[in-house]
């Protein structure tokens, strides 16, 4: 388990705490392990598939990142002090590093909203009928669940894959 209270560590941001073991083949950070994979490797999977089941494996994918993603926004969230602006500053930090585009979260009332350029998803999909950002819709969720205390739904509203200037997602909690 990562120390939540190596604040030099999290303010550092991920970049400086992941840690790559040539003996076993692996990236951590902390307890947590990495898959570094191109984009048009993952979207071209994506792509192969028909449609219809392509949607169900997005979706999928959305509700995979999330169950799984909450444990990486946890420990965010301790880091931080359990500050919801400061966990999204960490979460946009954490982004980048990973290679997952530029975010802007633009919180609103009832709602979380969020903007990013440069998505590796929608950039692999190469061109889609229905936005292609399924891990970072999850990724949303898992943020705007834990930030709040309150279970959220989210959902990607335009895709650079769809000929969008960004991806737009949004966040909705139930209780609104
Ligand atoms: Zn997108």
């Amino acid at each position: 388990m990562a120390d939540p209270t190596d604040s030099a560590a999290a303010a550092a941001g991920l970049r400086a705490r992941l840690r790559w073991d040539a003996a076993d083949g692996s990236i951590h950070d902390g307890p947590r392990r990495y898959l570094m994979m191109r984009p048009d490797v993952l979207m071209g999977t994506l792509a192969r598939l028909p449609g219809p089941v392509r949607a169900q494996v997005q979706d999928a994918f959305a509700d995979s990142v999330a169950a799984h993603g909450i444990d990486s926004i946890r420990a965010y969230f301790r880091q931080v002090g359990e500050d919801p602006p400061k966990l999204m500053a960490a979460t946009v930090q954490a982004a980048a590093d990973l290679g997952w585009g530029a975010w802007r979260f633009e919180p609103g009332r009832g709602r979380l909203g969020l903007a990013v350029t440069g998505s590796p998803f929608a950039q692999g999909a190469a061109t889609a009928a229905r936005p292609a950002c399924a891990p970072i819709r999850g990724m949303l969720q898992a943020v705007a669940t834990v930030a709040t205390g309150i279970e959220s739904e989210a959902y990607e509203l335009r895709c650079v894959a769809c000929g969008a200037p960004r991806c737009e997602f949004e966040a909705r909690w139930a209780a609104c």
